[in-house]
């Protein structure tokens, strides 16, 4: 019998966020390599005896290099045993999910992916923002802002896109962003929220313009992980209090869990 794993997204961070099938599958599992940014409260659904294995960075410690995690996921379900990858957020969005995931397939092993709630929508929740709007805006497009060169995204065909942007790891590059953006047509005055750690402990929802980035020098700071929403529809973000960041408490039930 072919091994067997999951690639699951664990969201952005608010255990509840978990699918149900998400819960099943860390249920399942005898090994689970953790990436640095999931929650561990996620991990109380993991069945007594289960090997964690931490694989992100944690504490400015280097990462896991990739090539070992993917070798201990093939060695562990050659042996048989059920291997949850679990990731942040969405295993498919800025993840490597595929790189892995055909890694797995190539070694023989059955894939499943299990598909999460991406920062980018668990942000534009917490902000009030609806990232499409009629009228306002006809998409959304989720962008890295952590790009090598050769694949720098198109700024000036963003610019022009008339759709929300959504920009994945842009803390560093956010000044570099906002002036691509602008010199390729992008109003100085578009509004920009900045969502800090959405759904996590410690959550920060700001607003400002893309001018405010256009000097390093005086742009407001912005903390990893973040997710940075740019377009018309931040201005859509009706309720005060939900831009300025509150994370709902757990349930009765998700604290009995995590107690
Ligand atoms: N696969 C993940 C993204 C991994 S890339 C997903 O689907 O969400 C890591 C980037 O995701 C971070 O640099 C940040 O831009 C974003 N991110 C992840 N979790 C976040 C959170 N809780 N709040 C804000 N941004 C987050």
């Amino acid at each position: 019998m072919a091994g067997k794993v999951y690639l699951v997204g664990a969201g952005p961070g608010d255990p509840e966020l978990l699918t149900i099938k998400a819960i099943r599958a860390i249920g399942e599992a005898d090994v689970l390599l953790v990436d640095a940014l999931v929650d561990r409260r996620v991990l109380v659904h993991a069945r007594a005896g289960a090997r964690v294995v931490d694989v992100g960075k944690r504490g400015g410690c280097p990462s896991t290099p990739q090539a070992f995690i993917e070798r201990l996921a093939i060695e562990s379900a050659r042996a048989g045993r059920v291997v949850a990858r679990v990731k942040g957020g969405d295993p498919f969005v800025f993840g490597r999910g595929s790189e892995e995931a055909e890694r797995f397939a190539e070694a023989g092993l059955h894939v499943e992916v299990i598909p999460g709630v991406t920062a980018a929508i668990a942000a534009a929740a917490s902000a009030g923002i609806a990232l499409t709007a009629r009228g306002i805006a006809q998409g959304a497009t989720f962008v890295t802002g952590q790009a090598a060169d050769a694949d720098e995204p198109d700024w000036a065909a963003l610019a022009r896109a008339r759709t929300t942007l959504v920009l994945y790891m842009a803390a560093a590059a956010l000044p570099r962003i906002a002036r691509s953006l602008a010199a390729g047509g992008l109003a100085p005055t578009t509004p920009v929220a900045i969502v800090e750690r959405a759904t996590c402990d410690g959550e920060r929802c700001r607003r400002a313009l893309l001018r405010d980035f256009f000097d390093a020098a005086s742009a407001p700071p912005v903390a990893a992980p973040a997710i940075v929403v740019i377009g018309d529809a931040v201005a859509t973000a009706r309720r005060r209090d939900a831009i300025a960041g509150s994370v709902p408490a757990p349930s009765a039930g998700m604290r009995r869990a995590v107690a």
